[in-house]
């Protein structure tokens, strides 16, 4: 079997799903430029913990973790399987190490994009945490430990945004302040190149304060480069910012 690509897609706003729009669009083109997978293990920003942990359930719900937003967003379904295959083999990878959460459903970052790529629900799903207490680095190293699940035609999904800071957006604003431009423009250039040392010393750019003003949503392009060797090559999507502090900027590699 072929090695499968990782994917990293910003997913922004819930509204998304429901808007059908140039994003939802990119995401389909994405998971059509792809194999089809065996198995998703999605690492989503909004499952943001100080542990290293998977999903193992069977049956996972869609979890609506968003607030004041249209009611028809609220009856989305998602009804992907889990698969037990994905939590043995990635826990083989950690060495046995991850915490296992029996009950965790599926986030609106795995969600409101795998309904675009992949509208049956007939691939399953685990969720991966974003662990809060590791640094870039250690993350980053996850990421590498991962890499086995792609040679057994599972797709690493990760799910973030690359610049995301909600405090600054501005609703009435079409692309993004400069400084988010430049962000978003100086991560496009180190995963083209393969530089990933600049992905993992982000916080070295003078915009990364803004950009990441929490590291949650950020954190999961660390664990997708992580499964990524520098040289694969690199396809982009939803190269956008808006609304000032948002890119969607979205990438398949290898
Ligand atoms: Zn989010």
């Amino acid at each position: 079997m072929n090695k499968m690509p990782v994917v990293f897609v910003g997913h922004g706003s819930p509204m998304n799903v429901i808007e059908h729009n140039q994003f939802t669009k990119g995401w389909q083109k994405m998971a059509e430029a792809i194999p089809k997978p065996k198995a998703i293990l999605c690492i989503s920003a909004h499952w943001f913990l100080e542990e290293n942990a998977i999903s193992t359930t069977k049956s996972p719900e869609t979890i609506h973790d968003f607030y004041g937003f249209p009611e028809e967003l609220y009856t989305l379904q998602y009804p992907a399987k889990g698969s037990t295959d994905v939590v043995n083999i990635t826990q083989t990878s950690l060495s046995n190490q991850l915490l296992e959460d029996s009950k965790r459903g599926l986030d609106h970052g795995a969600w409101s994009v795998l309904r675009s790529m992949y509208p049956n629900a007939d691939i399953p799903v685990n969720q991966f945490s974003v662990n809060a207490s590791l640094s870039p680095k250690e993350c980053y190293d996850i990421g590498t430990q991962l890499k086995k699940l792609r040679e057994k035609g599972i797709l690493i999904l990760a799910s973030g945004n690359i610049v995301h800071n909600l405090g600054l957006i501005n609703w009435d604003m079409k692309g993004g302040y400069s400084w988010a431009d430049d962000f978003d423009l100086y991560i496009k250039n180190a995963i083209v190149n393969g530089i990933h040392e600049d992905v993992i010393n982000y916080t070295e750019h003078e915009a990364a304060t803004k950009a990441c003003y929490y590291y949650d949503h950020f954190y999961p392009l660390l664990y997708a480069l992580g499964a990524c060797d520098a040289d694969e090559s690199v396809k982009i999507y939803n190269e956008e910012r808006l609304m000032g502090s948002m890119s969607m900027t979205s990438y398949i590699i290898g």
